[in-house]
């Protein structure tokens, strides 16, 4: 949990390449040892790096979240800035670390792309793209400004709890719009060739392999 953009911008530099549960692990103590950009700037690497060590890659971390905070002091006296260019200036921030901060702490519309977003997007047949930049203003085009942060809120969990890699199609409310369910096909970026994943499942069904079985109808 966040109360401020500063410690959104810290703890989602911190989840990179780590889990939400370890984040939330350690930021308590994080941010009553530096509770902002001016405390945290002068923070002692080896403290810092001992507190934040749990997270992984800590030595990296360590310095991006010194420098990010040095430069938040330097360029933005000490605050956040909302604006996207000025976010991804800052050591260790990029695209989607930006997009959540503007989304979620600083009331800026933002669509933070990930991994799951990728793949739950071109799944469904949203983009055909594997860049997230690419992606982003694709999905972005899509939808109006003020459905950009949940909309990537919502592809995130669908892809967390049903669209994984390995897909809960027979669970999943998104079937008749899915292109993938459809089809069996992910649809690739433009110049490379679509690729069959598996049999669709309407296929499958109509030829009585998988077709569920309930009681007959009248
Ligand atoms: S139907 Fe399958 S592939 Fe399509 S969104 Fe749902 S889980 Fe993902």
């Amino acid at each position: 949990m966040h109360r401020n953009a500063f410690e959104l911008l810290t703890a989602t530099m911190l989840s990179a390449q780590s889990t939400d549960a370890r984040v939330n692990m350690v930021t308590p103590l994080l941010f009553e040892r530096y509770p902002d950009a001016r405390a945290l700037a002068a923070a002692k690497t080896p403290e810092l790096e001992k507190l934040i060590v749990s997270t992984g890659f800590f030595r990296q971390k360590s310095k991006s979240l010194i420098g990010m905070a040095a430069l938040l002091i330097d360029a933005h006296g000490g605050e956040v800035p909302a604006d996207l260019e000025a976010l991804v200036r800052l050591p260790g921030v990029g695209r989607k670390t930006a997009n959540v901060v503007l989304g979620h702490a600083l009331g800026v519309p933002g669509l933070p792309v990930d991994r799951h977003v990728l793949r739950v997007a071109n799944r469904i047949g949203l983009v055909r793209n594997d860049d997230p930049v690419k992606v982003e203003a694709q999905l972005c085009e899509l939808l109006p400004p003020k459905r950009w942060t949940r909309a990537s809120d919502c592809l995130i969990l669908h892809g967390r709890r049903m669209c994984k890699p390995k897909p809960l199609c027979p669970r999943c409310n998104v079937r008749p719009d899915c292109d993938f369910f459809r089809t069996g096909v992910v649809t690739n970026p433009p110049g490379r060739p679509s690729t069959r994943i598996a049999p669709s499942p309407y296929k499958r069904a109509s030829r009585g392999v998988g077709a569920r079985k309930g009681p007959a109808r009248s």
